[in-house]
């Protein structure tokens, strides 16, 4: 299945599109689902596809999910199937998502007979940021016919080729954002006492913010606040009235999703105060925290071991990113799994969201059998020896 794998990533490759724009992309979904015979839904979440392929035998429904969308940038690789769309660009290997999942069905369509239960495909829009995952939630691809468990894998530049990263239970932190207002009063620079200036409470805000991950929470759990953004000021002689702080806060546990939400208001609210300012405070809840059930992640480390034995599964560490994945995980029991896609010789190399950022595509078929193994396992087809 290599060579047609390879092509279907190829032209998605060279075709990327931003989130919720997956036109094409989905297009090309829904006509290959459609020439295997397998049920399709369309326009689902605006560009999301769903397939169904329902077995000849009863039992239980297992959904498979691959990510459509690419990223606001340009390719730096000069490879022959490099980005044609300028500012556009597959650099989180959701092309190969999207060409892994059609080789499961091809697999599938072409061996019907093997199906018990029925398998769901979910092609989603927007994992970048736009949480395409959320939509097709509320949409209800998890119900008609109910999907009792759902696996999802991405490609993984920290392990190599060959290899498959399992999380046991906590993988995905939560992505939440804040924004910070300090409103002072502006004036010339030279006449500091008339003014009350917003650049320095920010300057202390930024210190003491950044003493609530070591002082507040415990150093058992994990937590990250991370301020990537301020802005105040026009020029260097005038105190300006306003500073913003934006940021984005990280967590493995809804306590301290809590504390941190908390702290920092208090922390913001007591800064300003003492310098006779006001403020505003601003948290907008992310994507929710990934947790695999670990039951599924210990079937996704079985039903892989079977194909590259179980000194090529790595149980992997949480990371602070995040993945829309988390919603379908909130509803049904299910894990994320990880494809090891290091190669040095190739050159795959490269982290997530690099101009460079390349997929082996050995692992596209190595990705299939996965799937297929995984789905085998979960509805115990007894494919796989
Ligand atoms: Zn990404
Ligand atoms: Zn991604």
């Amino acid at each position: 299945m290599k060579d047609w794998l390879v092509e279907i990533r190829r032209t998605i490759h060279m075709h990327p599109e931003l989130g919720f724009e997956e036109v094409e992309t989905s297009r090309l979904v829904a006509e290959w689902l459609e020439k295997f015979g397998i049920e399709v839904k369309r326009g689902v979440a605006k560009t999301g596809v769903v397939g169904l392929l329902r077995g000849k035998r009863p039992g239980k429904t297992v959904a498979i999910r691959a990510d459509m969308d690419a990223l606001p940038m340009d390719e730096a690789r000069p490879v022959p199937y490099a980005s044609r769309i300028k500012g556009k660009m597959h650099a989180c290997g959701h092309d190969a998502h999207v060409a892994i999942l059609l080789g499961v069905a091809k697999f599938f369509s072409s061996n019907p007979e093997l199906v018990r239960g029925n398998i769901k495909w979910i092609f989603q829009p927007a994992e970048e940021g736009g949480g395409g995952g959320r939509v097709m939630t509320e949409e209800g691809v998890l119900e008609n016919p109910k999907v009792d468990a759902i696996f999802g894998a991405h490609v993984f530049p920290l392990l190599p080729v060959g290899k498959v990263g399992v999380y046991e239970r906590e993988g995905l932190a939560a992505t939440d954002r804040f924004i910070v207002k300090i409103i002072g009063k502006g004036g010339h620079g030279a006449f500091p006492h008339l003014c009350k200036d917003p650049i320095l409470a920010a300057g202390h805000l930024i210190t003491q913010i950044h003493s609530i991950v070591s002082r507040n929470i415990n150093p058992i759990d994990s937590a990250v606040i991370t301020i990537g953004k301020i802005s105040g000021g026009t020029a260097f002689n005038i105190i300006p009235d306003e500073v913003e702080l934006t940021g984005t806060v990280r967590s493995l546990t809804p306590q301290v999703q809590e504390e941190l939400k908390n702290r920092i208001e208090i922390v913001a609210r007591g800064v300003a105060q003492s310098f006779g300012m006001d403020y505003r405070y601003d948290f907008e809840y992310g994507y929710p925290m990934l947790i695999n059930d670990p039951e599924m992640s210990k079937l996704v480390a079985r039903a892989c071991s079977k194909g590259i034995g179980k000194e090529n599964i790595v149980w992997v560490k949480p990371a602070m990113g995040g993945e829309d994945f988390s919603y379908y995980l909130q509803k049904v029991p299910g894990a994320f799994f990880r494809l090891g896609n290091r190669n040095e010789a190739k050159g795959t190399i490269h982290p997530y969201h690099s101009s460079l950022f390349d997929v082996d595509e050995d692992i596209l078929p190595l990705g299939v059998e996965m799937f297929v193994r995984i789905i085998d396992e979960f509805l115990g087809l007894g494919i796989a020896g």
